[in-house]
């Protein structure tokens, strides 16, 4: 089995030298363990964090160890009665071909509501945060005009369309590019759309909400930032997703530098982390597979194959390679 371990701390974009792809052997359960083929592994923005060592809400990646992240596969091995050979579980031992767990540490997913893999991304953490931070920390109302950056991403189409599912009058997205943009308008069912890298965000976001923005859910940060506040109307709720126009900075990028926004509006700006809204995840997954069967809730993935491209697939997530969820498939028998 091969596994992809963190090799030295990047600085700044990862190089692909930050990491090694290790064969290990595998060991067989023993009692109350399962071995299980990851079939899908996830790649993440929040993963970069991790590389670093500092603080943060999750412990720093160890030098010399597999990295960790989450993963969908299937048990080949069992020392477990609740978890026979052939069931499709989820964890959060990505990165590696094949992961010796205690039966704790993995949860079977539903794999006839939804492709497992689904469970990294529309059914998993991702629309998770999504809806959390929509329903729980922005509280999007019924009428709203909703602002969501990153709109092309896993987290962001979801968001979009779930928004809209709760009730939000118009809702916009931005992306990087022409492409992106027609697929926020055509395939997410966004009302306007943004490519940020065709000129001011201020304008652009003003033309696109002539009635202001009641809800930013930010994923960016920066000038993203900025130009929400610019726009929001009085008693506007911010939902601080993410910041991944500065995970790979080695300069502090160009931010909100008008905060006086805030106070005059008096806005609400909140971060939030997924973690601390687990209690949601039940009535989430209710509702989500609810909207996929009516056809509401239109997913999408990026697929690349293979453990040895999974640091590529990650390298160019963070370089908007992905539309939807990006995914590393690895081979499934
Ligand atoms: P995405 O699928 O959205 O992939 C990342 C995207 O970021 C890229 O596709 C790219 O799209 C965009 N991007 C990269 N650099 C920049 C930049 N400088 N400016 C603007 N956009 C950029 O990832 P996720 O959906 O998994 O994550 C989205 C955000 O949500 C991240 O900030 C992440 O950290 C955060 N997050 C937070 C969680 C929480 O609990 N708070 C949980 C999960 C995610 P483009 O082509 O449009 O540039």
């Amino acid at each position: 089995s091969r596994e992809v371990h963190l090799v030295a701390r990047p600085v700044g974009e990862p190089d692909p030298t930050d990491f090694s792809l290790v064969e290990t052997s595998v060991d067989e359960p023993g009692p109350g363990q399962v071995l299980v083929r990851n079939d899908w592994i996830s790649v993440d923005p929040y993963m970069r964090g991790r590389m670093n060592d500092t603080k943060s809400y999750v412990p720093p990646f160890q030098l010399g160890e597999p990295m960790e992240g989450g993963a969908v596969g299937t048990v080949v091995s069992s020392g477990s009665d609740d978890l026979p050979v052939g069931t499709a579980v989820s964890h959060f031992a990505g990165w590696r071909e094949y992961a010796l767990l205690p039966e704790k540490a993995v949860r079977p997913v539903d794999t006839s509501l939804a492709p497992a893999q689904a469970y990294l991304g529309a059914l998993g953490m991702v629309g998770l945060t999504a809806y959390a931070g929509l329903t729980e920390v922005a509280e999007v109302r019924e009428g709203d005009t909703v602002f969501i950056s990153g709109a092309a991403g896993a987290v962001g189409s979801i968001a979009g369309q779930i928004a809209r599912q709760l009730g939000a009058k118009r809702v916009v997205g931005s992306a990087g590019g022409p492409e992106k943009k027609r697929r926020l308008l055509e395939e997410f069912g966004f009302d306007a759309a943004i490519d940020y890298r065709e000129g001011s965000l201020t304008k652009q976001l003003a033309q696109a909400a002539p009635d202001g923005v009641d809800v930013y859910f930010d994923n960016v940060g920066g000038d993203h930032l900025q130009a929400a506040l610019n726009v929001m109307n009085e008693f506007g709720r911010v939902a601080l997703c993410g910041q991944i126009a500065s995970y790979n900075a080695t300069e502090p990028v160009p931010g909100p530098n008008n905060m006086f926004m805030a106070v005059g509006k008096r806005l609400n700006l909140r971060g939030f982390i997924v973690g601390d809204h687990n209690h949601l995840a039940g009535e989430y997954a209710r509702r989500a597979a609810g909207w996929i069967a009516e056809g509401k809730l239109h997913t999408e993935e990026t697929v690349v194959d293979g453990i040895d491209n999974s640091v590529q697939a990650f390298l160019d997530m963070m370089r908007g390679a992905n539309t939807g969820k990006m995914l590393v498939r690895l081979p499934q028998q």
